[in-house]
Parts: structure tokens; sequence; C-alpha cells
């Protein structure tokens, strides 16, 4: 199993660090970080309001 590049696709032998086609520095893929934020809307989301386009808020919840 070799190392596809991410900007050719190439497949190149797993050991090399860098694509042997355009040059690019490949990241094996146990060290690609998982840079996987959720990000709160920083928008208040008021009763009315249409979040993301999909989910209308009915109530507000958890207000105190
Ligand atoms: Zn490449």
């Amino acid at each position: 199993m070799g190392t596809k590049c991410p900007q050719c696709h190439f497949d190149n032998p797993s050991d090399s660090k860098f694509c042997k086609e355009c040059g690019t520095q490949l990241i094996p893929k146990e060290e690609i970080p998982v840079t996987e934020t959720i990000e709160t809307p920083k928008e208040e989301l008021t009763a009315g309001s249409t979040f993301a386009g999909q989910y209308q808020i009915i109530e507000e919840l958890g207000k105190d």
C-alpha cells in the first residue's frame, strides 16, 4: 500500500516523504491531524429564526 499524493493522486511508495510526480510533501494517513472543530454559531438564535436554513427554532431552551 502506497501513499497517494493529495495533489496529483500519484501513488507513491509508502516510505516516500515527497511525491515523486509533483514534489508535494506526503503525510502518512496516521499523521494527519484531525481538525474536526465543531463551531458554535456566533449569532444568537432566537425563536423563529432558521438555523442553517433547515431547522426552525421553535423556542429557546436552557435560558435562565
Ligand atoms: Zn503529486
